[in-house]
């Protein structure tokens, strides 16, 4: 079989961990990134290796300009190819507009707009015919149905617009860029036992949190050759938060 060779960026915890995971599963060998917890990160290799694929674990901040390209050097170093970059780190600021600090705005931009983009820039320039870019956003994209997450909503809003146009730019190479929008999903940063899960649940059709395994089935499928006709458009995967 074809080597294929995939970048999941914040792939140590949550949502990018499951879809390393499953990626693995379907025949990838996965390049992570992690911010911080090295531990964490040598887990997930370890469950690419159970797959019986190649997994690396890299330390890059994907708020950080060098970071971005080096990270995906580094995997073309390693692998010599690239066929699917999911952008899935993120932040999420909980602010008021009057708690809203320059340096918090900054560093959300940095880290959900900004490295999505330069990851995404850098990793066109190794792609060929059949490569996939998602972008993991967000349903509060889409409909921001209670106050203090302005900033975050901005971010992951900008996603689509960003995807639109290169899906654009790379379909004549035979690229697809789609953006996936989840809604609450049981992580770390978004606990399904915690302090606002119930506010959260009341706004669902569906009134319980997703697994991070509902969102990597739906990127793998993005990554599949199956989904070769699905580009330029964001994809909501949320129990009908914004139904
Ligand atoms: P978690 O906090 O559970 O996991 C975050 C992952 O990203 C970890 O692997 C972490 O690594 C890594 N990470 C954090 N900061 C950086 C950074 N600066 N550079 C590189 N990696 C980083 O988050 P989730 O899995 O819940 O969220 C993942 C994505 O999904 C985010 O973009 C989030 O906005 C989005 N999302 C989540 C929803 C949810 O309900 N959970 C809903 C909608 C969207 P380390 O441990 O080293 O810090």
């Amino acid at each position: 079989m074809t080597q294929r060779v995939a970048i999941v960026t914040g792939g140590s915890r949550g949502i990018g961990a499951g879809i390393a995971v499953k990626l693995a599963a379907d025949g990838f060998d996965v390049v992570i990134s992690y911010a911080r917890d090295a531990d964490a990160a040598a887990r997930v290799v370890a469950d690419i290796a159970a797959q019986g694929r190649r997994g690396i674990a890299v330390q890059a901040d994907s708020g950080r300009v060098e970071d971005n390209c080096a990270l995906i050097a580094r995997a073309v170093a390693e692998f010599g190819r690239l066929d699917v970059l999911v952008c899935n780190a993120g932040t999420y600021p909980y602010a008021g507009v009057e708690a809203m600090t320059v340096e918090q705005v900054s560093r959300t931009l940095d880290l959900n707009v900004r490295g999505v983009m330069l990851e995404a820039i850098e990793a066109a320039r190794h792609m060929g015919t059949g490569g996939r870019m998602i972008f993991i956003g967000s349903a509060f994209a889409e409909r921001v149905p209670f106050a203090n997450i302005s900033l975050y909503a901005a971010t992951k809003a900008a996603l689509a617009g960003f995807a639109r146009g290169l899906a654009r730019d790379l379909g004549p190479r035979g690229i697809t860029v789609n953006v996936v929008n989840p809604g609450p999903i049981d992580t770390d940063l978004n606990p399904a036992d915690g302090a606002g899960a119930d506010l959260i649940r009341g706004f669902m059709a569906l009134p319980h949190y997703g697994t991070t395994g509902d969102i990597a089935d739906f990127v793998s499928y993005l990554a599949s050759e199956k989904a070769g006709f699905i580009t330029g458009t964001a994809l909501t995967v949320d129990g009908g938060l914004t139904a």
